[in-house]
């Protein structure tokens, strides 16, 4: 048996890149799970596996998989009950986001750092189509790239179109494995062609995510940029829910809450009526953002009635 990494999976065949760089068609054989959850893959892309030849074909069996280092994992778009692995064994995240066209959605930013927070898993934030921001786009920027800088996020202006702002990120890419996300229409497709224009990937017409949101990339998929650089491309995000997730999840990932929640008066304060919560002074004060806060209580509500309904049902 050899070790591979998964470098493509289209659902009953999964790509695997091999020690020599050749790529070998594999199957599964049984059933891996999650903890006991129940996942539409098994395997990710970035899974490190061992894999036995076949007889024939040139084709191999995935016999197992190494045991994670971190895993990106969201609900399920098409079966809710499902929990779907994103990417494994990644060393940060990128998140493509735009203030324009698509006009940048309320709370996708906090949802996206909700999948990489249980990991620690680093993430920087692209704003791309800097070239079509107004003044008032900028203004929006610096005020996000506070809020997101103060707890850890950098966040860089780019444009696909122009080709500018790209050495940062170039910088952030050598000799790691970096998954690249982002809300359809964002121009993901386009900012990783201007990293490597070999790859051609197709990039979409805003007629066509604005309607009936067709997608460019259907799976994620893993490039190598140079022997030790590599990208994961994943399928463009419409939505994301946090219905598999409990209150505890969701407190405990939003960091500078959790940080200073020892100082709640109780123990599992969910900052929101408890009296002498240390996050509802922190934003009295200012050092925590409303921003952030207003997301939190969001996606709590969310789960709230999720488990409510789940209950009565
Ligand atoms: P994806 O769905 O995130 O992969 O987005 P695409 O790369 O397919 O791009 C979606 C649309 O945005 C296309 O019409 C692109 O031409 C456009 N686009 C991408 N990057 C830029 C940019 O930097 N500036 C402007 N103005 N448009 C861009
Ligand atoms: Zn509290």
């Amino acid at each position: 048996m050899r070790e591979g990494v998964i470098v493509r999976s289209t659902g009953s065949w999964y790509e695997v890149r091999m020690p020599d760089k050749s790529v070998i068609k594999c199957r599964i054989i049984g059933k891996f799970r999650l903890a006991g959850k129940k996942v539409t893959n098994p395997v990710a892309v970035g899974d490190k596996v061992m894999v036995e030849m076949e007889s024939k074909g040139g084709t191999g069996l995935i016999k197992e998989i190494v045991d994670r280092r971190n895993y990106i994992i969201r609900q399920s778009p098409r079966k809710k009950h499902f929990l779907h692995i994103l990417a494994a064994n990644i060393d940060q995240a990128i998140l493509i986001v735009t203030i324009r066209e698509p006009m940048l959605k309320q709370g996708f930013i906090d949802r996206f750092i909700l999948m990489t927070e249980p990991f620690d898993i680093p993430v920087s934030i692209f704003f791309n189509k800097g070239d079509i921001y107004t003044d008032e786009d900028i203004v929006t920027y610096q005020y996000l790239k506070e809020v997101y800088e103060q707890v850890g996020y950098n966040c860089y202006i780019i444009s696909a179109l122009e080709h500018k702002g790209y050495e940062q990120l170039n910088n952030l890419l050598t000799n790691k494995v970096t998954l690249f996300s982002g809300q359809s229409g964002v121009g993901k497709s386009s900012v990783i062609n201007g990293l490597a224009p070999h790859l051609d990937l197709k990039t979409g017409d805003i007629s066509e995510y604005m309607g009936k949101g067709q997608h460019t990339t259907t799976f994620a998929e893993m490039y190598d940029l140079g022997d030790n650089t590599h990208i994961i491309d994943t399928p463009g995000i419409k939505t994301l829910s946090y219905n598999h997730l409990e209150v505890q999840d969701v407190s405990h990932n939003f960091k500078e809450f959790f940080a200073v929640s020892p100082n709640c008066r109780f123990q599992d304060c969910t900052h929101r009526n408890e009296p002498k919560c240390a996050v509802k002074d922190g934003l009295e004060e200012g050092s925590l953002s409303e921003l952030r806060y207003n997301n939190y209580v969001k996606i709590l509500e969310e789960i709230e009635d999720q488990n409510y309904w789940e209950r009565n049902s």
